[in-house]
């Protein structure tokens, strides 16, 4: 299509990750034209864009790939338990052309405006590329964690060494072999990149402000007989999944703290700790994550494996968490993090004693002096749940934009629509998901599928959903994120890692099941009240 030209589609899908590929598929599927744009030039999304080393899933592989294929679940065999982002990529590449979707993406095309026009009940779209189309529906899966963030420290622009952040890593490998090496932050991301460079570099500094609770992933390759397991097993695996309340394959466990005895309890924690991922927290004791008492008895057993794993007290107790108990923060999950510190060539520096004064020229200098660097690594994550959504341009009713609308914290019926914005959507956006994402993101792209179906069959153009519902979920999401979440306010889960950020909280408080629950009423109800107009306009 030419510059000057406007395309028509009845669904642009901005984004092609997890979330959107879905949703492509969905609209191709059911008859539509459709249409994605992505600003990066490959598909995957997270998997597109995080290309750090160390970089992999903390979903079970196969847990977090598609189910809406038997064939393709059957035929992509994963390699790790927990993939690492080259495979992860691959994957996304061979589904959009397994599905022969990749001819309705266009890369390099980044979203920059997107105005609703009432009287033709469309969205006018505008990219920076000069791409322009008009469609009835847009669906924006603009994804929660693809802003990268950076935090301002004096001087940033001015290192004339390498600089990466991780959210934005080149497509050409970096070349740590021998190098002096920064790593600036100790979430999900600089504790997975830490132990994979420290064997190669010469020297590696790690800039902790806040440390959080690592714990292991455990992860193993699969093998030949689980990979034949895997495969018998996809309508167990996808019906405990597609009912689980988080989306995993994880038990969820029955038994509180206390309910054992002290001896019970340990042999309990080892298990525990022996278990992948996110095991941790979802077949740990119910309680551990809302009890203090109990939050506190399993952090302590945590601690206590960090004193035995770091060979130095001073920086094993830098590195255990003071300011939150385990998962008060979402909690990273690593290979080997903890013992990267027992290497000669491998330093902390804690923030909260020697904060970054200014980075120079040559390296960076804190409280107690300067240190000089070739490649300085930004691990300081992103602009959370609403970053990418606040930056679509999007204009809904009346002019009101959704940057204004959302000033004070996003407001959201099921994290996918809000008021204002008829016939826009955005599944994987805030709100919406608190455990393995593609599970909550693909619910909303079934609910958003169906919703445009009817409104297709019963002659409606308009979409909106009403004000009543949008107060309903956003209220209730708000106050379980004080008695339902373990997140506290300093977690990125609440938007306090951005300066000047309303704080609300960002994420599903209520989880999948309410989720579902409220999905069902509505589509039991024919979506009642979400289509404002006359019937046949
Ligand atoms: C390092 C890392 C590891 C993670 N690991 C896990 C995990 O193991 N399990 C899990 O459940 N979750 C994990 N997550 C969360 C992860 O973001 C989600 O699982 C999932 O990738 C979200 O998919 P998505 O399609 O909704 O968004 P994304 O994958 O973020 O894709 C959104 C896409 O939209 C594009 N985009 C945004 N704005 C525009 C615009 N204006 N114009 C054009 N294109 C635009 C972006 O370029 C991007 O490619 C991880 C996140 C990170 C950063």
């Amino acid at each position: 299509m030419g510059q000057d030209q406007t395309a028509d589609v009845d669904i642009l899908i901005v984004g092609a990750g997890v979330t959107g590929i879905y949703q492509l598929y969905r609209a191709r599927e059911a008859g539509y034209s459709a249409q994605m744009v992505e600003q990066g030039t490959g598909v995957g999304g997270t998997w597109y864009w995080n290309r750090y080393p160390g970089a992999r899933y903390d979903s079970e592989s196969y847990t977090y790939g598609y189910f809406f294929s038997e064939e393709l679940f059957r035929e992509w065999e994963w390699t790790e338990h927990f993939a690492g982002q080259a495979e992860n990529e691959r994957y996304f590449n061979y589904v959009v052309d397994k599905f022969d979707l990749r001819r309705l993406i266009r890369f390099n095309t980044k979203v920059t405006a997107a105005v609703w026009d009432e009287a033709s009940a469309t969205w006018l779209v505008e990219a920076n590329d000069g791409y322009r189309a008009r469609a009835r529906y847009l669906v924006a899966a603009t994804g929660v964690l693809s802003v990268p963030f950076y935090p301002a420290v004096p001087g940033r622009e001015d290192f004339q060494g390498e600089a990466y952040h991780t959210g934005l890593w080149p497509k050409t490998p970096v070349d740590f072999a021998g190098k002096r090496v920064a790593v600036i932050g100790t979430g999900s991301s600089g504790v997975q990149v830490v132990p994979v460079i420290a064997p190669e570099v010469a020297e590696l500094t790690v800039y902790q402000r806040t440390p959080n609770w690592a714990t292991p992933l455990n992860n193993r390759p699969i093998t030949p007989d689980e990979q034949a397991e895997l495969k018998a097993s996809f309508a167990s695996i996808k019906e405990t999944v597609g009912k689980s309340p988080s989306g995993f394959l994880h038990v969820h466990s029955d038994k509180s703290t206390f309910d054992d005895s002290p001896e019970d309890r340990l042999a309990f924690y080892e298990r525990v700790w022996t278990l992948g991922g996110f095991g941790k927290i979802i077949s740990n004791y119910r309680d551990m994550t809302l009890n203090p008492a109990a939050n506190a008895e399993w952090s302590r057993f945590v601690a206590d494996k960090i004193r035995s794993a770091v060979h130095d007290p001073a920086t094993a107790e830098k590195l255990i968490p003071t300011d939150h108990g385990y998962a008060g923060k979402r909690p990273p999950y690593v290979t080997d993090y903890y013992e990267a510190f027992n290497r000669p060539n491998v330093k902390l520096v804690d923030l909260t004693q020697t904060p970054i004064t200014t980075v120079t020229e040559t390296g960076i200098e804190t409280a107690d002096g300067l240190r000089e660097f070739d490649i300085i690594v930004w691990a300081t994550g992103f602009d959370f749940g609403t970053g990418a959504l606040n930056r679509l341009g999007a204009v809904g009713r009346d002019g009101l934009t959704l940057k204004e609308y959302w000033a004070d914290g996003p407001l959201t019926y099921l994290g996918l629509m809000c008021h204002h914005f008829p016939n826009f959507f955005f599944p994987g956006g805030p709100h919406g998901a608190a455990g393995n994402n593609p599970r909550y993101s693909g619910d909303q792209s079934d609910f958003i599928a169906g919703i445009i179906d009817y409104a297709r069959d019963h002659g409606q153009t308009a979409i909106e959903v009403p004000k009543a519902l949008e107060n309903e979920w956003t209220d209730m999401v708000n106050e379980a994120a004080y008695t339902m979440s373990p997140f506290k306010e300093l977690s990125y889960f609440f938007g306090t890692n951005i300066p000047g950020k309303a704080k609300a909280f960002l994420l599903n408080s209520l989880g999948r099941p309410k989720l579902l629950q409220m999905m069902e009423t509505a589509i039991k109800s024919d979506y009642d009240g979400f289509f404002p107009g006359p019937e046949g306009e």
